[in-house]
């Protein structure tokens, strides 16, 4: 259906069910309030009415296709949720019914159309190269010419068209991010490559680490993501201590979110590790 902010909405649907029990729904409602401000439009049956439990609503034809096929027309998600609104009798929308699907209440419509759509950071278990989003972050080395790790993993599923990509780019230094289209990676738009510190105990990690995560965040912006998936950076083979690095993530990311207020983007920090995902628990826990 060619509409970006649906795409969105279904890879942030996605991303909720592979995130497992816990992982929390904010992208998706983040998505929705970002697409109904935008003009959204889901394909709806071409006979609603008033009569019906929920409405169903896909983000585009490959759901609709996963289950019997009815007429439907593109509608504008903020007026079907409005003409919802004022049904009585229904109880709200289910979008993409036939996999994985997202049930939106009558009250959850209401909260939706009143608000604001702000960036937002999920904690997610799993890997970077599993989510599907806008921009999947890199963890590479000065050459970009891939490694192991999580670069490694990149490099594997996104095929050789990147490697031939990156060598054009002529490396990156420390602390700075390039950006490449993500080939057989599908399922998302753009993979940022950026550069952390190997760790060494000097006050210099702080500031390369941070720099990573905002270079990576003005490129996501530049190139129009709306969603963006970050490795924790440097944690691996790079050595830098998994508590330490948590926080200067958390902190670069909210800084820089707080810094382009009109910019409105979903960062998804990806824990591969259990004591990556128990780091940033501890942090936001207090
Ligand atoms: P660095 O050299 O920056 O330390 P690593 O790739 O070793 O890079 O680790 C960075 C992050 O990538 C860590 O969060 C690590 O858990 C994660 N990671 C490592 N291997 C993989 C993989 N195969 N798939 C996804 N993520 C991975």
């Amino acid at each position: 259906m060619g509409d970006r902010y649906a795409k969105e909405l279904e890879w942030s649907i996605y991303n909720w069910y592979y995130g497992g029990d816990d992982a929390p729904p904010e992208a998706m409602f983040g998505a929705l309030a970002l697409g109904m401000r935008n003009g959204m439009k889901l394909l709806a049956p071409a006979d609603m009415s008033a009569e019906q439990h929920f409405v169903p609503v896909y983000t585009g034809r490959e759901e609709l296709k996963k289950g019997a096929e009815l007429p439907v027309v593109e509608t504008e998600l903020k007026t079907l949720a409005e003409r919802v609104r004022s049904w009585e009798q229904c109880m709200g929308i289910v979008v993409n019914q036939w996999d994985k699907k997202l049930i939106l209440s009558q009250n959850r419509l209401k909260q939706l159309l009143e608000y604001e759509p702000k960036s937002h950071i999920t904690i997610i278990k799993g890997s970077v190269v599993d989510i599907h989003v806008g921009a999947i972050v890199n963890a590479a080395n000065e050459s970009l010419l891939g490694g192991g790790g999580v670069d490694g993993a990149i490099h594997r599923a996104a095929g050789n068209k990147l490697l031939e990509e990156c060598r054009t780019l002529g490396g990156c230094k420390t602390g700075d991010a390039k950006i490449t289209k993500a080939y057989d990676i599908t399922w998302a738009d753009h993979i940022i490559h950026t550069v952390g510190p190997v760790y060494s105990g000097n006050e210099s990690d702080v500031e390369l680490l941070g720099s990573c995560y905002r270079k990576s965040l003005d490129l996501a912006a530049e190139n129009g993501c709306l969603s963006v998936a970050f490795p924790c950076i440097s944690t691996g083979v790079y050595g830098y201590p998994i508590e330490k690095a948590a926080k200067i993530a958390l902190l670069a990311v909210s800084m820089w979110m707080d810094a382009h207020p009109q910019t409105v983007i979903e960062a998804y920090l990806c824990c591969f590790r259990d004591v990556e995902l128990e780091a940033y628990k501890e942090l936001v826990k207090r």
